[in-house]
């Protein structure tokens, strides 16, 4: 799950703090911030994206159109959502994309399964369980997958295929460079990850390219690269040796 950063509340023209009278009028703001991606499964959603509310605004309409309560969410995690984040505790019982190293917890596998992390500190383990359960992460077909026979037979929820076309897309994509590297290919590589989506699956298929790495934190918007596992100093830097 990429770490994001949507940054201070979002400013006018005229440089007064925005107050949003409905949530839907941050949307917007969301995107430019942080990509037409879903906080949690990371699907690219370029048709209407869900603000989505951290804690649920039925039980919470104080922080209905609060920025710090809105990520973006794709149809099948915000009703795989629901309710079931409404307090201060249910949001402490998990981990979240905006301010935990999510990345680090959770693994992701070829043919788009994803499942916990190797996780020491069990505190963290059950948090990042919480989470993982809330918006249905590791749905995948098969006996144990969770996936209901309606949800395949009527392809409602895909979140799952497509993650698994990415990380072929990303393998293909990893394997032509190893025949050929050059910054055009780095390029046109790194606009395809932008426009499929599922940072977490390129970052993993990439795991051993730090240039690669570096430049897909820059390339979708938002992502907390502070958050990420630290790159050596010389790709970390936001200058020089930057790739294509
Ligand atoms: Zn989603």
């Amino acid at each position: 799950m990429r770490p994001v950063d949507r940054g201070e509340r979002p400013t006018t023209a005229g440089g007064q703090r925005k107050v949003y009278d409905d949530y839907r009028q941050a949307r917007p703001d969301l995107i430019g911030r942080l990509g037409a991606y879903c906080s949690f499964c990371e699907v690219r959603v370029p048709v209407p994206i869900d603000a989505e509310h951290i804690r649920h605004q039925d039980n919470n309409p104080t922080l209905s159109c609060e920025w710090d309560n809105l990520l973006l969410a794709c149809k099948n995690c915000n009703s795989t959502k629901g309710t079931k984040v409404d307090t201060a505790a249910d949001v402490a019982a998990r981990v979240w994309p905006q301010t935990d190293r999510t990345f680090d917890v959770f693994r992701y596998r070829p043919e788009g399964i994803v499942e916990l992390a190797d996780i020491q500190d069990l505190a963290l383990r059950a948090r990042a369980r919480a989470t993982a359960d809330t918006v249905g992460l590791f749905r995948r077909p098969g006996p144990d997958g969770g996936l209901t026979a309606q949800q395949i037979e009527r392809a409602t929820d895909r979140r799952y295929q497509e993650r698994a076309e990415a990380w072929r897309m990303a393998e293909d994509a990893r394997a032509d460079l190893a025949k050929a590297d050059s910054p055009e290919l780095r390029r046109w590589i790194l606009v395809s990850a932008r426009e499929k989506g599922f940072w977490s699956v390129w970052m993993t298929v990439f795991a051993d390219d730090d240039a690669m790495r570096d430049a897909l934190n820059k390339m979708f918007p938002g992502t907390a690269s502070d958050r990420v596992e630290p790159l050596p100093p010389h790709c970390s830097s936001s200058g020089a040796s930057d790739s294509p």
